[in-house]
């Protein structure tokens, strides 16, 4: 058993590769490529594992996997690859803080974004509420929502309070049905949801909260609703419904629930 004999070079090999693993880690914290790379390391190390223990069959069928790695690393992280190039482009190497900046290019930026789209969301409900103009929006969290923004006008563009009340405004042709996000991104707008089937709900509750219970019924998502009627602002988990009047705790809720 060869492997048993343990010399500096293997030392220095073992911190070489826990390093890489550190950094490639920290890399992808934050993003959803974090998974994969999992997956990619796992991997890897069953394949070293039935080497060291001779496994021909089993090493054989893992080293189609590594032989294909490297094409396959840059197909499925390339909008990795992509956004820590601009990030890299961004910084001056020389400024003692760049590098740290660097390393945690992955796991700020979400963070920040989200709660930037937290405060135009919260701010943006005020002001709706405040003018009576009705609103749905379904936040987007790990389920699929391509069947209902189909129901809808599919387009993309990012979150700014401007569009937001340019969907909402009563004579606009968008301000029916609901605007799907996800993070920052509108996905879509005038979408049909479906609608809740509970019976227990009072006769005042119209389609704009059944559907808004009812897309959260079956699905993860997050719905929030500004009332026509009353300007009410609501938002619906799992089908419950939870009142607000103030930012801060629309932005507490969205903090709590919108990962
Ligand atoms: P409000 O308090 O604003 O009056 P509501 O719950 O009483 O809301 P309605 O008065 O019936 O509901 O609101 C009608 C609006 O709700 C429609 O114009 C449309 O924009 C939206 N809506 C109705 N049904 C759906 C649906 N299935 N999916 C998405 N949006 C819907
Ligand atoms: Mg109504």
């Amino acid at each position: 058993m060869s492997f048993l004999h343990f010399g500096f070079s293997d030392a220095l090999d073992i911190i070489l590769v826990a390093l890489v693993f550190y950094f490639s880690y920290t890399f992808f914290k934050g993003s959803s490529a974090l998974r994969i790379f999992i997956a990619f390391g796992i991997i890897y190390i069953l394949y070293i594992l039935s080497r060291t223990f001779s496994l021909h069959l089993f090493s054989s069928l893992l080293n189609r996997f590594i032989d294909v790695g490297v094409i396959a690393w840059i197909v499925v992280f390339q909008q990795e690859i992509r956004r820590f190039l601009i990030h890299l482009g961004s910084q001056n190497i020389w400024d003692k803080n760049a590098w740290k900046s660097i390393l945690k290019w992955n796991t700020q930026e979400p963070v920040q974004r989200l709660q930037h789209t937290i405060s135009i969301i919260s701010d943006a409900l005020i002001q709706l509420s405040n003018q009576k103009t009705g609103a749905l929006i379904v936040l987007k969290r790990q389920t699929d929502l391509a069947e209902f923004e189909e129901t809808g006008l599919v387009f993309q563009c990012t979150l700014s309070p401007l569009i937001l009340e340019t969907v909402f405004y009563k004579n606009a042709p968008f301000h029916d049905g609901a605007l799907i996000l996800h993070g920052m991104h509108c996905i879509a707008a005038r979408c049909i949801l479906p609608m809740t089937e509970r019976t227990d709900l009072s006769e005042q509750t119209g389609t704009r909260h059944r559907a808004a219970a009812g897309i959260t019924e079956r699905t993860d998502a997050i719905a929030l609703v500004v009332s026509e009627q009353n300007g009410d602002i609501s938002a619906f988990l799992a089908g419950k419904r939870e009142l607000f009047n103030s930012a801060v705790a629309i932005s507490e809720f969205l903090k709590l629930h919108w990962k």
